[in-house]
Order: C-alpha cells, then structure tokens, then sequence
C-alpha cells in the first residue's frame, strides 16, 4: 500500500538541538534557545542573540540545507505580553541602528486592528486564546500562498477588530465586512462559546473556526466574486448568492434549518444562504488540510487505517477530468480514514469525537471547487507566468 504523500507544508518542527518544538513555543526546553516562526521559510527556527541588541540570529540546524546565513530578525513586540507572539521579523543588520526594535511588530499581530481592554486580567488569557488561533489561522494561509496583506497596505487586505460588548451593551456581532473580520472576544471564554454551542445545537465550535469560517468569507470577494467563470461554477455549486441575505438568516432563525439539510451541507448553518455554505465549506477545507498535514508531518499514515465506509470515487466530482482530480480523491478519501482514528482516539479519552462531523458526497464537488482555487493561488505563486494556463477553463 503507498504512502501517504508528504505534507504540503511541515506542522512538525525540531530545535537546532534536535528536540521536537511546536508552533506556539517561545524557549527549547530542553537546550533553552529562544524560538520563532519564519513567516517566509514556514517553519519555527531556534535564535542566538546577533550583532546589535535585539536583532537576533538564526542558529542553523543539522538537517537545515543552508547554514545560518543572514538570517537575521526582530522579535515582535507582543512576544512579552500576554498573547505571547513568537513570530519574527525578518531584519537587515546594516539597518540595525536607525530602527527601533521595541517598535518591532509581525504581519499577524499587525492584522490587529480593535481591541479590547487587554489591563484586564482575564481579558489577558482571552488575548492569548485569540491570537495563538488566528496564528495557527494565517500560518496555514501562508503556506497554501493565499494572500495576507494588512488592510493598511492595501484595499484588498484584510484586518481583524477583536471586541468586547461595552458598559453600553451594544453587541459585538462576529462576521466579516468588506475585509474586515470582526471577533467577539467572548468567545475566547470557554463557559460562553460552550453555552452558546450547545444551546444552538452545533457539534463544534472554536476560536480557528471562527477565523477560517470568517476569512472564508473575505477570500469569496477576493478570489470569486470578480472572476466571472468562478462566480458561475460557485453558483453552480452553491446556489445564487444574490438572494436576499438578511431573509435567508431570519428565516433560519425563525424556522430552523431543511429537515434534509445533512444530505446537502456540513453543517445546518451552511443551509442558511449560499454565502454561508462557501464559508463553512472553506473553513473544513482548511480543517482537512491543516489536519492531515499535521498527521503526516508526524509521520501517521491515513492509508494504513481500516475504513468502515466507501471511498468517495470520481461520480461525486465538481471536475472529475482535471489532472488534480485524483490526488484531490486520495486527501479526501485519507481524511475519511483518518478521523475514524481520530474520533476513536478521542472516545478512548472520554472527551467528545474530535471531528464530529459527517461528509455528504453532496460536498465533495464543492471541496473540490475550494481546493482547485487555493491551487491556482499556489501556482500563481511559484510559477506566475504559467499559472493562468493552468487554471480550470
Ligand atoms: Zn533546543
Ligand atoms: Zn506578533
Ligand atoms: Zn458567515
């Protein structure tokens, strides 16, 4: 039986002293280096102090193909606060003395527009809980080559307004609006988001998908709504997003969802409007792939799991002739495997199923749509001249 491919991108990092090392780590526990995420080279690196005070240097590692070099970077700002930042900018020594590196701030706490009151004590673990996701969040965006701009640089970017309801009472509703997603910080408390799922029925709720929920709806404008082949195949896929938005919420809240909304979408909410069923769609496209990256970064093997169930085949398709159409099958089909693991792995823990969710075939076809997208965005990319050929006609 193959292998299942290598990852698309890295979740499994090492220290320079070999010692495995995570995403959110700030310090090596066991050779006590101080650690940072590469925002271009999508991986975590273990620093020296460098040649001015505050620059710091990369320590190359035994497995790393290129030494050290001129790796050279500012740590961001927020690294002492409370949401604990450890990504790194990247710096010019020659540039060292005129910058200022307390001033120092990455692209992910750069997206931060709003905030809240963050001298409040229990506001300080919410602002942890909420930038640890929306770095977990922008780092897989990085590496599926998605764009990320600040809002600040361009029209096209985007920015995040973290908000707590104020003495006033006035609600912080989460979405997103012309590039601007909005989080109530209330969700970052567990008691509140528990309450709130459960009173609403929904098998899952998190702070990353809320964040891949809302970016979904940013990437709609950027990457589908002025494209015109897009714009039909979605609406093809997912109905005509031109209905009526704020009739389609209200009548899902006053009726509830379609008894058979299970046969067609992911979840209930997806049923409410097209442009909610592309959101929730595109946040489990991200759930998958960051998911089964991390497995195989971890060298656990999706093919080497018995499945219970049938494997999706081509029948269930958006484009079943294009030449990514069978690899696209074989992550789909790995998926299925693995969260049978995964859900039997979290039952052994008495904790709820890890991926409590079922994949209707009515699905497949508009995973497919999302996966060909974020393709084309890898392959403009990498390769910009010869992207355009490739796209889907
Ligand atoms: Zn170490
Ligand atoms: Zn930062
Ligand atoms: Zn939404």
């Amino acid at each position: 039986m193959p292998r299942s491919k290598p990852p698309a991108v890295s979740r499994a990092y090492r220290c320079q002293c070999g010692r495995p090392i995570f995403l959110r780590n700030t310090q090596c526990v066991n050779c006590g280096s101080q650690l940072g995420y590469d925002i271009e080279r999508l991986t975590m690196v273990a620093l020296r102090p460098g040649a001015a005070p505050e620059l710091w240097h990369r320590v190359a590692d035994a497995t790393a193909a290129s030494s050290g070099g001129d790796d050279n970077y500012w740590c961001c700002i927020n690294r002492q606060s409370a949401s604990a930042c450890n990504w790194l900018i990247k710096a010019n020594p020659q540039l060292a003395s005129p910058v200022q590196p307390q001033r120092m701030i990455c692209l992910s706490c750069s997206l931060t527009r709003g905030m809240f009151d963050i001298t409040k004590a229990r506001n300080q673990h919410y602002w942890r809980q909420l930038e640890g996701a929306k770095r977990r969040l922008l780092s897989q965006l990085l590496a599926l080559r998605l764009p990320v701009q600040p809002k600040s640089e361009s029209d096209d970017g985007v920015v995040f307004d973290m908000l707590e309801v104020t003495a006033d009472g006035k609600p912080v509703m989460t979405g997103h609006h012309n590039g601007v997603i909005t989080l109530n910080v209330a969700e970052a408390d567990d008691v509140h988001r528990e309450t709130i799922r459960a009173s609403m029925h929904e098998p899952y709720r998190t702070l990353l998908g809320h964040f891949r929920h809302e970016i979904g709806h940013y990437y709609w404008d950027r990457l589908v709504r002025d494209e015109p082949a897009r714009l039909a195949d979605f609406r093809a896929l997912f109905g005509d997003e031109r209905q009526d938005y704020a009739k389609a919420l209200e009548r899902h809240y006053r009726q509830g969802p379609p008894v058979d909304w299970p046969v067609h979408y992911l979840t209930s909410y997806a049923s409410t409007h097209p442009w909610e069923d592309w959101a929730e769609t595109w946040a489990h496209y991200l759930h998958i792939t960051d998911t089964i990256d991390t497995a195989a970064s971890f060298g656990i093997d999706a093919n080497q799991a018995d499945t219970e169930s049938e494997p999706f085949d081509a029948r269930f398709l958006w484009r079943p002739d294009l030449s990514t159409a069978g690899d696209f099958l074989n992550l789909l089909n790995d998926w299925v495997r693995l969260t049978q693991v995964m859900n039997e792995l979290t039952r052994s823990m008495g904790q709820t199923d890890c991926y409590p969710f079922v994949l209707p075939y009515r699905v497949v076809g508009k995973l497919q749509f999302i996966h060909e997208i974020v393709l084309s965005q890898r392959l403009r990319h990498e390769a910009p001249d010869a992207a355009l050929d490739a796209l889907p006609a």
